[in-house]
């Protein structure tokens, strides 16, 4: 059948995020979320109650507030990225609240990549970014022909 081919680019890269700043007085907060707003809020307002020793919670009871108001400042699919270097950029201003820089869509990326999984055909355990080229070399398949089970064993 001859039709028309759409191109799809990988899933996790389609995501889309929202990035944002809750303000305590002149302290603020940034984060990202991939759920609704309110939801996330929710999550926070749960996290404050049930003692989260996080500066941002702490900071939150300090101040008698149990409801976080989550303002969107970003929304698309770059949003881990927007994240990292908005709290980058804030890390030395006192009034940040966050802890940390989080990490960048391709370092989440490479951090799975580096992760170790045991080959399906040799139980051998190898780096998931190998496991391609071991499929290859060892045992004369690949990665799709194993995934779509059309290797007979
Ligand atoms: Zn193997």
């Amino acid at each position: 059948m001859i039709g028309k081919i759409t191109l799809v680019a990988p899933k996790e890269t389609c995501i889309e995020g929202v990035v944002y700043k809750v303000k305590i007085g002149n302290k603020f907060y940034i984060g990202s979320t991939k759920m609704k707003l309110k939801i996330r809020a929710n999550k926070h307002n749960a996290q404050i109650k049930n003692g989260s020793k996080s500066k941002f919670h702490t900071e939150l009871r300090n101040n008698n507030i149990f409801k976080v108001d989550c303002q969107e400042i970003y929304r698309g699919t770059e949003y881990l990225d927007i994240e990292n270097k908005l709290i980058y950029e804030s890390l030395n201003d006192k009034n940040c609240l966050n802890m940390k820089v989080v990490r960048s869509t391709k370092e989440r990326k490479r951090a799975l990549n580096n992760k170790k999984a045991p080959c399906k055909l040799c139980d051998k355990v190898i780096m998931k970014k190998n496991m391609a080229r071991h499929l290859r070399h060892m045992h004369n398949v690949s990665n799709f022909d194993l995934f779509s089970k059309k290797v007979i064993i």
